[in-house]
């Protein structure tokens, strides 16, 4: 069980990444343009190269993968200090984000994808959500039929893909009708860029400078051994990718940013012990909930439950410390010559993307009234 103690191997590991923060990253902050989410090329490519130098690429993917072998409570160790950087959103591009999805490759798949993904050579997206197809992710209608020569079509749209302008590659699900080996269901389709029918439509803007892209399939025809994982079988690969971004990708994060805004507002004397207090406090156990959660998943016990209550409550307490911390600076606070303005657009995305808070309460809810959890849960998995 979870101790509060984070393994010696880890604690060294989170220190360098602190360290290799406040040395490369904290004074590039200034390049970065308000309302943008990426660094000039030649600027990103010293920071990879830094990364690469100190051993901190691929610390959290497994050890039989050719990474660290740090696990989830590794990756929010990470992450957690990556985020004393208003430049953490950076992170799909610093080898932090572990491809988790990709891990049920093929042997074809993984020398194509997997292997130069974990390198930092390619790059994917993750296009599920469809308009009006989200947070009730079961309902998304894009088709891919057999064509019955070795190839599925693909017919749909998609929404709100994050890095699809940049990335080489898609994770695309599409629903697979009933076969004579399987049921109807929703099948994890490799779509290359360039693949013909497979088109950008647009970028949308966010308050947060990302910007995330709607994608047109138009008889895309994809060779059926680009099915990643099982045929209608990626509901549950979605849902085990959802536990990871829920625990281990968005918490740290947020909880890294409002514990850099707090560190800010005490050096610079703009609140009491009695305004920090309390902060500190919510901050420690959202903290504490994420390891718990993360040491869980590294145990290999189920933790979808535990999942939406870690995302949920770092989001909310994240967002209300850096609300506060903008307070106490009052307008320097609020302008871009601080990063807390940044910090809170940042943070406020997670209360959306991956599952919206709603979505969270409602997961944990049910899982409460279905029996899936205890109210009195304290270790192991799913009850
Ligand atoms: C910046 C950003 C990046 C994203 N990146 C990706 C990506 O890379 N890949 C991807 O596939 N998707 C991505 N998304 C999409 C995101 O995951 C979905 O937008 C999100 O899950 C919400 O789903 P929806 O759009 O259907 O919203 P809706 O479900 O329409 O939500 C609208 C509102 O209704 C509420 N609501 C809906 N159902 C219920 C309910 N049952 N009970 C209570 N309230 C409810 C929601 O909480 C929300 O407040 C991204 C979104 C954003 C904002």
């Amino acid at each position: 069980m979870w101790n509060g103690v984070l393994p010696e191997k880890t604690q060294t590991w989170k220190d360098r990444m602190r360290s290799f923060v406040e040395r490369e990253l904290v004074p590039r902050e200034s390049l970065l343009p308000p309302f943008a989410s990426r660094l000039p090329f030649a600027e990103l490519r010293d920071i990879v190269a830094g990364l690469r130098a100190e051993g901190l690429w691929g610390l959290a993917v497994p050890q039989a993968l050719g990474g660290g072998g740090l696990g989830f409570v590794g990756l929010c160790a990470l992450r957690e200090a990556l985020a004393h950087t208003t430049l953490w959103s950076l992170a799909p591009l610093l080898g932090t984000e572990p491809p988790i999805l990709l891990y049920d490759c093929n042997a074809e798949q993984r020398e194509r994808y997997l292997l130069p993904t974990i390198r930092g050579e390619r790059q994917g997206c993750f296009a599920l959500t469809e308009r009006g197809a989200g947070s009730d992710a079961a309902a998304i209608q894009l088709r891919a039929d057999p064509d019955g020569d070795g190839h599925y079509v693909l017919n749909g749209a998609k929404i709100f893909t994050s890095h699809a302008d940049e990335a080489d590659y898609a994770l695309v699900f599409g629903v697979t009708p009933a076969h004579a080996d399987h049921s109807a269901g929703i099948t994890l389709f490799l779509v290359d860029h360039g693949t013909p029918g497979f088109e950008i439509v647009r970028q949308l803007d966010t308050m947060g400078g990302d910007r995330p892209s709607e994608l047109r399939f138009e008889n895309c025809r994809v060779p059926a051994d680009r099915v990643l994982g099982e045929v209608g079988n990626a509901f549950t690969m979605a849902q085990r990718w959802f536990a990871c971004d829920r625990v281990a990708l968005q918490p740290p994060i947020a909880i890294g940013a409002a514990t850099r805004c707090l560190m800010l507002a005490r050096s610079a004397g703009v609140a009491s012990d009695r305004e920090i207090g309390p902060m500190s406090l919510q901050l420690d156990a959202a903290r504490e909930m994420m390891y718990a959660a993360a040491w869980k998943a590294d145990a290999d016990l189920d933790i979808r439950h535990e999942a939406s209550m870690v995302k949920a409550t770092a989001t909310t307490v994240a967002l209300h410390v850096v609300d506060r911390v903008i307070q106490w600076f009052g307008p320097d606070g609020y302008g871009p010559n601080l990063p807390m303005e940044r910090y809170y657009r940042d943070i406020r995305r997670f209360t959306i993307a991956a599952g919206t808070h709603e979505i969270q309460q409602f997961v944990v809810a049910r899982g409460l009234l279905k029996g899936y959890a205890a109210l009195d849960c304290v270790e192991g998995g799913v009850r």
